[in-house]
């Protein structure tokens, strides 16, 4: 238990550091791309060209940072209970548009509704993050599964989500580093090594758990334990919980 501590630690730390670094830097980037629109109504042929591709590269650079203040929370995010079924659900048509034609999305939210705590917003980005690595993993075609079910570990009711896939799985040396912010198996383009270390902190602030199974070759499955919202029976009235979240 001691290592995770120093573990999570440390990520705080470096998304702490990181969040610093990207506020200053989309603060120049704002500037950059400024002078780069002001300069586009003066400038023509192959100077305009260039300036199009200084353009793109602050836009892309824009983007990172965007991604790297998410990391680093930067951005307050409003908590409610919603029901992750509803997000399983209405995320479906975004994520089967997201993965391309060669890969088939089974969607099985569990029965009923199951409500927790969390960010919408927060929700949907775990969804995406682990689909798209999903996607990634399955080059030649595959299945990803996006289920929820309910379970109960040492007396405390969870809602889990499980999303698996059929890819290319991961060495254990993969597996030990996933979480880490910018570490990335994919090349520069593609990947920036923030998606999961996102993921473990959106799931750390919800008080919630995450686990990975993982075979080089047969496929991955990630695992969050979200705690239920779910009021105890006779107390849905008086639960200032409850006001809360029917609040606003
Ligand atoms: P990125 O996707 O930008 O590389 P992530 O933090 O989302 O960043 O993932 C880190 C690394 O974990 C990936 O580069 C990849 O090596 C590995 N990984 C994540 N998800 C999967 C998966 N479903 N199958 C195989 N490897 C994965």
């Amino acid at each position: 238990a001691r290592e995770r501590s120093a573990r999570a630690d440390r990520l705080e730390s470096l998304g702490q550091l990181a969040g610093g670094v990207a506020h200053d830097f989309n603060n120049l980037l704002a500037i950059i791309l400024n002078y780069a629109d002001f300069l586009a109504d003066e400038v023509t042929g192959d100077a305009a060209d260039d300036l199009s591709r200084i353009r793109n590269a602050a836009d892309r650079a824009k983007s990172l940072t965007g991604q790297l203040l998410l990391f680093a929370k930067r951005e307050p995010t409003q908590v409610e209970i919603i029901d992750l079924n509803q997000v399983v659900t209405e995320a479906d048509e975004l994520l089967s548009r997201t993965i391309g034609e060669n890969i088939r999305l089974v969607s099985r939210p569990g029965a009923g509704t199951m409500p927790v705590r969390a960010n919408r917003g927060r929700l949907d980005q775990i969804l995406l993050n682990l689909v798209i690595n999903a996607r990634d993993a399955m080059p030649d075609g595959g299945v990803v599964v996006v289920e929820t079910d309910c379970v109960e570990t040492d007396g405390i009711a969870f809602a889990r989500l499980t999303v698996s896939d059929t890819g290319i799985g991961m060495t254990a040396e993969v597996r030990d580093r996933l979480f880490e912010p910018f570490f990335t198996t994919k090349p520069a383009d593609r990947g920036t090594g923030l998606g999961l270390s996102t993921v473990y902190g959106i799931v750390g602030e919800a008080n919630g758990h995450i686990g990975v199974d993982s075979a080089p070759g047969v496929g991955t499955t990630f695992r969050i334990l979200l705690p239920s919202a779910a009021a105890p029976a006779g107390r849905r009235s008086d639960s200032p919980e409850q006001e809360l979240a029917y609040g606003h």
